[in-house]
């Protein structure tokens, strides 16, 4: 099974979101065999989620709290993620690493927060660039997928998004994204003996409708988290059409 998400970040407003699904689902066409997801910023969930997910796309949070209540100013829980039409959420995104401090700790309590409110974990990983010239990507995708050992397994998607990668125009090349992917496939079956095998892994990192087919073809690979190119309707449907 393929997987495509779009990550709007904080992007769009409501008038864009609608005209946005309006053209994807026209640009699409039929519904598609791979699985389609949108995170969109908080204020639209409920809008795009009542316009595309009758059509089977799915809807993403691109963050969610541990704690399902309380005083926790500006978090959004697993369970408001829920009742505003989401069926899964993006953790540990980069941008929330580095910038808002996400710990693998704090990611293991969501991972399992997610599950209870029956939301499908899209966890991110990747390495810096500082990480890979020291040659510890292997090890901070080891680590990073570690946090799995303590929530043991159950429905995930992981995204493997080297962080230099993400936002720049440098796709990583193709033998590194076969090593990370293959590194993390064996992390998973290792981790999870069940089913590490079954959860997909993504590729993420400026994807776009040029680069998209070879990363399709590279082994492991199960589709794309796609940042800047799914905020254009027209090549976000190019992408769903190139994961089949
Ligand atoms: C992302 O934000 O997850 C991402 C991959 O962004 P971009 O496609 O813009 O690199």
């Amino acid at each position: 099974m393929r997987c495509v998400v779009a990550n709007w970040k904080m992007n769009l407003a409501s008038g864009e979101a609608k005209s946005f699904c309006e053209d994807l689902l026209v640009h699409m066409g039929p519904e598609p065999e791979s699985e389609v997801g949108i995170a969109p910023p908080y204020t639209l969930l409920h809008l795009v989620s009542s316009l595309v997910r009758t059509k089977g796309l799915r809807v993403f949070g691109q963050n969610g709290h541990a704690e399902a209540k309380g005083a926790f100013t500006g978090e959004i829980s697993m369970p408001q993620l829920r009742d505003a039409g989401c069926s899964g959420v993006i953790l540990g995104h980069s941008e929330r690493r580095q910038f808002f401090g996400e710990t693998d700790a704090a990611l293991a309590k969501k991972i399992k927060a997610a599950w209870q409110w029956d939301l499908l974990p899209l966890l991110c990983i990747g390495e810096s660039l500082a990480q890979r010239d020291a040659d510890q990507t292997l090890a901070v995708l080891g680590q990073q997928l570690s946090i799995l050992a303590e929530t043991g397994p159950g429905p995930l998607w992981v995204a493997y998004e080297p962080v230099w990668a993400i936002g720049t125009g440098r796709r990583a090349e193709a033998a590194q994204v076969l090593e990370a992917h293959a590194f993390i496939r064996a992390e998973l079956n290792r981790l999870l003996p069940e089913t590490g095998s079954q959860v997909p892994i993504l590729y993420g990192g400026s994807v776009t409708p040029e680069s998209f087919p070879e990363l399709l073809g590279i082994p492991e690979v199960a589709g794309g988290l796609v940042g800047g190119a799914s905020l254009d309707p027209g090549k976000f449907a190019e992408l769903v059409k190139q994961a089949g």
